[in-house]
């Protein structure tokens, strides 16, 4: 069977090959000085990506470890929290925040849609007493392909003392998050998604606001206590050993992030955005997300009735070498989605929907061949002019 393969999964997501093979480095002494080098070089950089000056911290774990972290620092059993939820991410927070009793007010807007800021505005303004501790959201929820407006939601918050908890996981560096102008006091994110390496790193941001929280939470944190984390990087070193091995990926991979730039990343995408839904409504199929709300980071598309998800995912796979992800939650066998986030090229988006075609042909659809990849061309095209024009 080939390696390599057309990789358009909302995580994980391609590796390049310099991450790749920084991977194959001997091991280096954790509490030594190289590694203490490499975290003090990748820690600012993750910063800038953050657009913050708050403290960051890379834990060894997946992006849930990130959020169960968030969790555990950050409230107490008996706390009041807001978990506004738009999809399979917002329903994993409700499970974790429960898991460590807060009190959940579960606010679930329909799966396809973002959050309207105007009911967080109300449900903050009612509750006078402040006993709201906490709200946690969704950047970018990749189960349906729709990103928040956070900061509308941080507007809405205003000047209630309540933290906004944000699950950045696949939205960093696909879409804008501006941590520190739009006063998010914990932002989480995952190796595996935009960052371009393999998954097993979380990213988290803390504010002073979310400090003073920590100080007083009673839940029963060890592996996860960031207050450990920042007593042991003020020596360049994790409290517990990292994932060593990452951290040379994650080192390569924000070396290419940096020279790319953090906005020419986020034009990228939404290119490759623009490409991909501009292709698949011209092959006639409908897509979940309105465009006003529509992911940089991937694109939900409904099957077309008839047909299985099961059978186009496959046939693309087995065929043409094209790897989609399916549906999540109460979306499995609804949809399918074609992830566009990290080290996605044009080329990737052409290959995936000039399949696309083939595959709905295959199984009976009626499909102009060529549409899709015209379609997403003329994006493409339109894009290049309005940047040749502007760089004059
Ligand atoms: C991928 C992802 C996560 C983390 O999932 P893991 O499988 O634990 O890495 C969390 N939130 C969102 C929105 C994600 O896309």
């Amino acid at each position: 069977m080939r390696e390599d393969q057309i990789f358009l999964l909302p995580g994980p997501t391609p590796v390049p090959p310099q991450s790749l093979r920084s991977m194959s480095s001997p091991m280096i002494n954790h509490r030594g000085p190289a590694f203490k080098e490499i975290l003090e070089e990748v820690t600012p950089q993750i910063q800038k990506i953050m657009e913050t000056k708050n403290d960051v911290f890379i834990l060894t774990a997946s992006g849930t470890g990130g959020m169960e972290a968030a969790v555990a620092n950050f409230t107490s059993p008996g706390d009041k929290v807001l978990v506004a939820s738009i999809g399979s991410f917002g329903e994993r927070f409700k499970k974790i925040c429960e898991r460590y009793g807060t009190v959940v007010d579960f606010i679930d807007f329909p799966w396809g849609t973002a959050i309207d800021p105007e009911v967080i505005r109300e449900k903050l303004n009612k509750d006078k007493k402040r006993e709201i501790k906490a709200i946690f959201l969704q950047h970018n929820e990749t189960s349906t392909g729709v990103i928040n407006d956070l900061k509308a939601v941080s507007e809405a918050r205003g000047e209630h003392p309540a933290l906004l908890i944000v699950d950045a996981v696949s939205g960093l560096a696909a879409g804008e998050l501006k941590t520190d102008a739009w006063n998010l006091d914990v932002v989480i994110s995952g190796s595996q998604k935009a960052f371009m390496i393999p998954p097993g790193l979380a990213m988290i941001s803390v504010s002073q606001r979310a400090w003073e929280v920590a100080q007083k939470s009673t839940n029963p944190v060890f592996y996860f206590d960031l207050k450990q984390y920042k007593e042991f990087l003020s020596k360049g070193q994790t409290p517990w050993t990292p994932a060593i091995s990452l951290f040379y990926a994650l080192k390569e991979s924000l070396q290419l992030m940096l020279e790319e730039g953090l906005d020419n990343i986020l034009k990228r995408h939404r290119l490759h955005r623009d490409m991909v839904r501009a292709g698949v409504k011209a092959i006639g199929l409908e897509l979940l997300a309105s465009d006003e709300v529509a992911s940089p980071a991937v694109t939900a598309v409904i099957a077309p009735e008839g047909i299985q998800v099961n059978a186009i995912r496959s046939l693309m796979q087995n065929k043409y070498n094209v790897a989609l992800a399916g549906g999540q939650g109460k979306l499995k066998n609804k949809i399918f989605r074609i992830g566009h986030l990290g080290y996605v090229k044009p080329t990737d988006i052409f290959a995936a929907l000039a399949s696309l075609e083939l595959v709905l042909t295959e199984l009976g659809l009626k499909v102009d061949l060529g549409v899709g990849v015209r379609a997403a061309q003329r994006v493409l095209l339109e894009r290049s002019g309005e940047n040749a024009h502007t760089s004059q």
